[in-house]
């Protein structure tokens, strides 16, 4: 009897994580991730994990995103010691990724802390800290993709390439019971068909069960030869006015493939050579990672690093690490194309850029990547006529582009493909999606391909017999407790320590210790103010 517990992932697209534990009492996870949009669903993060961390001996990583690897400097200051089995350049990028989660968790506790301070509360602890980062690091154990190992006493796994990013895997795996041998594949998140940089989702043909994204189960990407166009057509408009591009962008897999595809433009003098930026610490370090990986590459991408081009490089490119290089940008007047994270306009330096070009005629927004409803990018895609930018309401008079076929996931037309190679009539369970679209990819699989098709909810228990399934579904959610009064005290408290703030501040009494630091950490907090809108 095999266990399977949906941990996360399992009716949001975010937490990804699922406890797999044998009859030999083997226990091993696949995904680590962390919980992201609005205050509910990160509270989850916060969670006794419903197992001891300590037992577990192995844990997969499929890919180097946060929802699937933000909460394993969690684990392991909760007691796992096992090995972290995952590809070369995904713990590559988990270095760069989980030092800089590990980051924004101590800000974010820190400031919760000089809050509480004041109200003589006690200190807030953050999720996890630098140091649990790094202990982190030390137990990545890469393994090649392609070679089947055996991991635990009865377990065996192969790792697949899954085409979403760079390093990106597809987790099959073999675990002995009694006499037969059942096979679970986990499809991390599925890249698209040729998708730039990496290699199409390996094709899989056989698995007693399998568990699917969903993320895109219910759309279908623009085209993806109409979506360069556009971006071309952003460009020159600006250009032929003198003013700014900007493109906001995550800093993984995202900006990598806005560079290689400017670098293509201008090899084939679709755009003129004008300075673009890359103006993220993160994708800076994540695109020297992308450079010392060409082994990943697909076909096209080692055809033009054989032709002797790096795909992220051009002459006109400039990195700017620092703050003052960053700030230098908008000060330069001329056309320019700026890269910046974070994707959806929440927070980094992307606001920066927005303020100092949303108003301009002329200037162009170039929305590449999924916005969330309540965020920035998603107001200014709705078509604002106005949106709040550290505080400020600045006018959106830019040109915005919303250009959708940069998607890194396979949509519902690709996901069905990829299923439809199963000839061994799998039992699916589909995740990672949000319910709307979970449910319209499995009814897409019944109908088309007559599997059966269950969607686990957060925290369902599968019990996986040769010839059966039992599903213990865990009691529903209590119902929301009224939140609205300490809403409203919070925000009472909010405003009592603004007003302090300001009076010390006007009085003279703060002058020496007013500096850059302080503004920005009020920002922060602006930041902040904006996120618990959204959900
Ligand atoms: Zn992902």
């Amino acid at each position: 009897m095999i266990r399977i517990t949906c941990l996360g992932g399992a009716g949001s697209v975010t937490g990804s994580c699922y406890l797999v534990e044998s009859a030999h009492n083997r226990k091993i996870l696949v995904d680590c991730g962390l919980f992201q949009g609005g205050r509910q669903m990160e509270s989850r993060n916060w969670e006794e994990w419903g197992f001891d961390p300590g037992e577990i001996q192995t844990l997969f990583l499929t890919h180097a995103h946060v929802d699937h690897s933000g909460r394993i400097p969690k684990l392991v200051k909760d007691g796992f010691k096992g090995k972290i089995v995952t590809s070369p350049p995904t713990a590559e990028l988990c270095e760069i990724m989980l030092l800089d989660a590990a980051h924004i968790q101590e800000m974010d506790a820190e400031w919760q802390t000089r809050k509480n301070k004041r109200q003589a509360k006690r200190d807030v602890t953050p999720l996890y800290t630098t140091e649990d980062a790094e202990a982190s690091l030390k137990l990545l154990s890469p393994m090649e993709r392609d070679n089947i190992v055996t991991v635990e006493p009865g377990m065996k796994a192969r790792l697949r390439n899954a085409g979403h990013i760079l390093g990106s895997s597809i987790l099959e795996l073999w675990v002995e019971e009694g006499e037969e041998t059942l096979k679970i594949v986990f499809s991390g998140d599925l890249g698209k068909k040729d998708q730039l940089i990496v290699r199409d989702p390996h094709e899989i043909f056989d698995a007693n069960y399998l568990f699917v994204e969903s993320t895109y189960g219910n759309r279908l990407h623009r085209d993806f030869e109409g979506s360069k166009k556009e971006l071309i057509d952003a460009i020159h408009y600006s250009i032929s006015l003198g003013e700014k591009i900007i493109i906001p962008a995550f800093a993984v897999e995202r900006t990598q493939e806005i560079l290689y595809i400017l670098g293509e433009f201008l090899r084939d003098g679709l755009i003129p050579d004008i300075p673009i930026y890359l103006d993220s610490p993160l994708a800076i370090k994540a695109t020297e990672i992308f450079r010392r990986n060409k082994k990943y590459y697909d076909e096209e991408a080692k055809a033009i690093v054989d032709s002797g081009y790096d795909p992220f490089s051009m002459p006109n490119i400039r990195f700017t690490p620092t703050t003052r290089e960053s700030m230098a940008i908008n000060e330069k007047p001329g056309s320019a194309i700026i890269i910046a994270a974070s994707g959806m306009c929440t927070a980094g330096r992307i606001k920066h850029h927005l303020k100092h070009n949303l108003w301009r005629d002329g200037a162009s927004i170039v929305i590449v990547g999924f916005q969330a409803k309540g965020t920035t990018g998603r107001k200014i895609v709705d078509g604002a006529k106005q949106v709040k930018i550290f505080r400020e309401n600045v006018a959106v008079r830019a040109k915005v582009f919303t250009i959708g076929g940069f998607s890194a996931h396979a949509d519902q037309g690709d996901l069905l493909e990829w299923v439809s190679h199963f000839e061994s009539n799998p039992k699916v369970f589909v995740v990672h999606g949000e319910a709307t679209a979970s449910e319209a990819l499995a009814e897409k699989i019944h109908e088309r391909l007559n599997l059966i098709a269950h969607i686990p909810r957060w925290k369902e228990r599968l019990i996986l017999k040769p010839k059966e399934i039992v599903s213990e579904k865990p009691p529903a959610e209590a119902e929301a407790a009224d939140m609205k009064t300490p809403m409203i005290n919070t925000i009472i408290d909010l405003e009592n320590e603004l007003k302090a703030l300001k009076k010390r501040v006007k009085s003279g009494e703060m002058d020496k210790t007013i500096g850059e630091d302080e503004i920005d950490r009020l920002k922060y907090i602006q930041d902040e103010l904006d996120s618990v809108f959204i959900s």
